[in-house]
């Protein structure tokens, strides 16, 4: 959405309401006590009662926005900002643009958000051809704040303390390159997991949960220790000298080259704990690349049908520096 059409939509609370009640109607509001369908809206109290029982549902209950004492303006111009740029924006620049005093519950609010993103992509499972690969994310965490007060010199390479391990798996169809793209794969979904380690069962474990049974496999041979023969359809298992990668696999590349570029400029020193967080939104805005305009409509819907996984915790300033 243009931010002059947001701000002719949605210039104060009571416009928001209006919005959100419209919505959560026509998804369907059903009673958590009795289960029933049938409600009325009453306006004074600004919340549905039940028919049947006479239970009350308030506008933000069962919604991302739940529990919240922030403004519904809030929630709609964070959703407005992180659906209508390609990258994305920093808790920081969120709290300044909302010229709001705490950045706690601005920090909070985001997350919860990337959380409905999360859970909303959940639901989905990769189909027909799969890039699956391995990558590292720099970030912060208490092994190396641990490493860094004793004084003691930090691991490199794949090992180093910093390196999170992520999986990535992209839907990835042939295609014959055209004149306006030279690609010979087009990219369909993604999803990428913080890996607590890469080991095969791990990843077989991760792998079955994301990706369809009828699905075919394409990894990079050099990750042999993987098995995966047995789970999908079929297992293509291909030995890629560092130049060919991004031939033969490359959406995998592509969307971790693009993810880290993403985290790198907006979240630097980001922590281990919070990197899902940062995927999903990355994933949710990579699977819905041609949505434009609409995306913001698709994330209020996914707003108000699922309650964040994200639970309260207070940011820890002395060990993330600059978290977004
Ligand atoms: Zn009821």
């Amino acid at each position: 959405m243009k931010l002059l059409e947001f701000s002719k939509r949605f210039k104060d609370e009571g416009s928001c309401e209006q919005y959100l009640r419209e919505v959560r109607e026509e998804r369907g509001i059903i009673c958590r006590e009795c289960g029933s369908h049938e409600h009325y809206w009453d306006k004074y109290h600004k919340r549905w009662r039940c028919k049947e029982c006479g239970s009350e549902t308030t506008l933000t209950s069962g919604t991302v926005m739940q529990g919240s004492k922030l403004p519904l303006m809030y929630w709609f111009t964070a959703i407005h900002l992180l659906t209508s740029t390609k990258n994305s924006f920093s808790a920081k620049e969120m709290q300044r643009q909302l010229g709001h005093k705490r950045y706690q519950p601005i920090w909070e609010m985001m997350h919860k958000l990337r959380s409905v993103m999360g859970l909303r992509d959940s639901q989905y499972q990769l189909t027909k051809a799969v890039e699956l690969d391995e990558a590292f994310f720099t970030t912060d965490n208490e092994e190396i704040q641990k490493a860094k007060d004793k004084g003691k010199p930090l691991k490199r390479g794949a090992g180093s303390q910093r390196q999170s391990k992520v999986l990535v798996m992209v839907e990835s169809e042939a295609t014959i390159p055209t004149k306006k793209s030279h690609k010979s794969r087009k990219a369909g979904h993604i999803r990428m997991v913080h890996m607590p380690d890469l080991l095969s069962e791990t990843v077989k474990n991760e792998a079955i949960k994301a990706i369809d049974k009828e699905s075919q496999i394409i990894m990079d041979d050099s990750k042999s220790h993987v098995k995966l023969d047995g789970e999908f359809k079929g297992t293509e298992k291909k030995v890629v000298k560092p130049e060919d990668a991004p031939r033969v696999l490359p959406w995998v590349h592509i969307a971790i080259s693009n993810a880290k570029s993403m985290f790198l400029n907006l979240y630097h020193g980001t922590k281990d704990e919070y990197l899902q967080s940062y995927l999903d939104e990355f994933c949710y805005k990579f699977n819905r690349m041609y949505f434009g305009e609409h995306l913001f409509d698709r994330l209020m819907i996914a707003s108000v049908t699922y309650t964040p996984a994200f639970k309260h915790r207070i940011y820890n300033k002395n060990i993330t520096l600059s978290c977004g």
